[in-house]
């Protein structure tokens, strides 16, 4: 079902075939899957997408499966587009929307790419993964890798969140700490894999991923009804969702599924102020990044100081006409706070950092008020509990709350 043809490398142009497992290109760049575009658009049309799974599986033609026994889901994709309208208010922008990928398997959008990457590692008959994490890729790999019956090895910096280290280990993943960077465990990585066998699955050393996180375009175009947004905000470490947007961008074109000639979201990367190689490359009118020294940012799934994709980030940024914008950490945390009040939605840090992202955006008129905006949160709240500082009142047993705030909400006390 499948109508995936070769890997292509975006730098050199040099092909790879597809019938075995392949990692980057012999000039060091990331692979892209290539289909043969043509056969989708004259099979697959908008309206079969009625009635198929609710999932990213609903786009299996431009997915690199081919046979059904090898999918590994567990329901990932088709998260909700939420519109946002009060918060958006508050920012100057009232057809604001969220897509919360927080409602994927494993709390983060990281499912999508580990669903697909983990099915095509099964497919071409691989038996073991090995990966560096510092967190959601490594639970979100874990998990699949379990389900697939696939053998898992994980390297962390000892440092990384308690909660992907125990993510890891309930799903029979064995992992390692490593005193060091992520930059430390990759090398383990890549070192033990050579050595043993193992299929190294760093971010975008493995080409397959990046389809998973396609489908988050292809969703946003489906859910508009195939009349695309204004823009879209996408929090950027490795920079591997806003890459699979643009892909899919130009995919749905070639297919037919949205007209030639209709304007594209402005695709705008958003990175935190301690860790923004892109943000920079992007002021200097540069078209690769330079390695951020000293990366710190408590958004993690961001504090990525140099990305293999780097280019393709730019290209995709510069193309739309989007841009990169940086922003605190203490912005991010405001964020969390200002969101979960207007919307009631826990999102995680580096959702908040798009979010936070865009007010500075409409003061430098590169968003508008007229303009459907999409803000992709990445992942769950609830996989950063420690982000959210609490110090409350503690009452006596028989206390009477007299407290003014608490006012009309104590009336129908749960
Ligand atoms: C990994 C991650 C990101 C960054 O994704 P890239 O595709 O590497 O740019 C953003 N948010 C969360 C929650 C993540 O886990
Ligand atoms: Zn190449």
């Amino acid at each position: 079902m499948s109508c995936l043809t070769h890997l292509e490398c975006p730098k050199c142009g040099k092909t790879y075939d597809v019938d075995k497992p392949q990692t980057v290109c012999a000039c060091g760049a990331p692979l892209l899957a290539r289909y043969d575009l043509a056969a989708v658009g004259r099979k697959f049309k908008r309206d079969d997408l009625k009635g198929r799974v609710a999932s990213l599986w609903r786009y299996r033609e431009l997915l690199p499966v081919n046979e059904d026994r090898n999918v590994i889901s567990l329901g990932e994709g088709m998260t909700p587009m939420l519109a946002s309208s009060k918060l958006g208010q508050a920012v100057g922008l009232p057809k604001l929307y969220i897509k919360d990928e927080g409602l994927n398997p494993t709390g983060s959008f990281k499912a999508r790419g580990a669903a697909v990457g983990v099915s095509k590692a099964r497919e071409l008959g691989i038996r073991t993964v090995a990966m560096p994490t510092a967190g959601n890729a490594g639970g979100a790999w874990a998990a699949y890798a379990a389900k697939a019956g696939l053998g898992m090895y994980v390297v962390m910096p000892i440092d990384a969140p308690d909660l992907p280290k125990k993510e890891c280990v309930a799903s029979g993943a064995v992992t390692y700490l490593v005193k060091g960077l992520i930059s430390d465990a990759g090398k383990i990585v890549g070192q033990a894999a050579k050595a043993q066998g193992w299929f190294d699955a760093s971010t975008l050393k493995e080409p397959y991923r990046i389809e998973g996180k396609k489908t988050m375009g292809l969703e946003i175009a489906e859910q508009f009804d195939w009349e695309l947004p204004d823009a879209i905000l996408y929090p950027t470490g490795g920079g591997v969702g806003i890459i699979g947007i643009y892909k899919a961008l130009q995919e749905m074109e070639t297919i037919g599924w949205i007209k030639k000639g209709q304007k594209w979201p402005k695709l705008i990367s958003v990175q935190a102020e301690g860790c923004s190689p892109i943000v920079k490359a992007y002021r200097e009118g540069k078209n690769v990044s330079e390695f951020h020294t000293g990366a710190q940012t408590l958004a993690a799934g961001i504090r990525v100081p140099k990305a293999l994709g780097d280019f393709l980030v730019l290209e995709a940024v510069r193309e739309t006409g989007g841009t990169a914008i940086s922003v605190t950490d203490e912005e991010i945390l405001k964020t969390m706070r200002l969101v979960a009040q207007t919307e009631g939605m826990l999102i995680c840090p580096e959702g908040a950092a798009a979010v936070a992202a865009l007010p500075h955006l409409v003061k430098q008129g590169l968003l508008n008020a007229g303009e459907r905006v999409v803000v992709l949160n990445t992942g769950s709240g609830l996989k950063y509990p420690d982000l959210i500082a609490i110090d409350l009142p503690v009452l006596e047993k028989e206390a009477q709350l007299e407290v003014a705030a608490a006012g009309e909400k104590a009336d129908g006390a749960e």
